[in-house]
């Protein structure tokens, strides 16, 4: 069965939280890799850091 969260040690939640937390700022941005990321092709307000776009294209 499965440990739940709940059952932690507060050292282990506070682990996983910083781990959650760098997991999602090192997320690459789609614009990194988009073939629209220059400024007459996209005018997107979320450009340059969009994580999702409909109009992603990859170069
Ligand atoms: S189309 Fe979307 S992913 Fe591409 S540069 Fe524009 S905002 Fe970024």
């Amino acid at each position: 069965m499965a440990r739940r969260s709940t059952d932690l040690p507060w050292w282990r939640k506070l682990t996983e939280a910083v781990r959650r937390i760098f997991a999602v700022q090192s997320k690459r941005y789609l614009c990194d890799s988009c073939k629209y990321d220059y400024p007459s092709a996209c005018s997107r307000p979320e450009r340059p850091n969009a994580l999702r776009c409909p109009d992603y294209k990859h170069k």
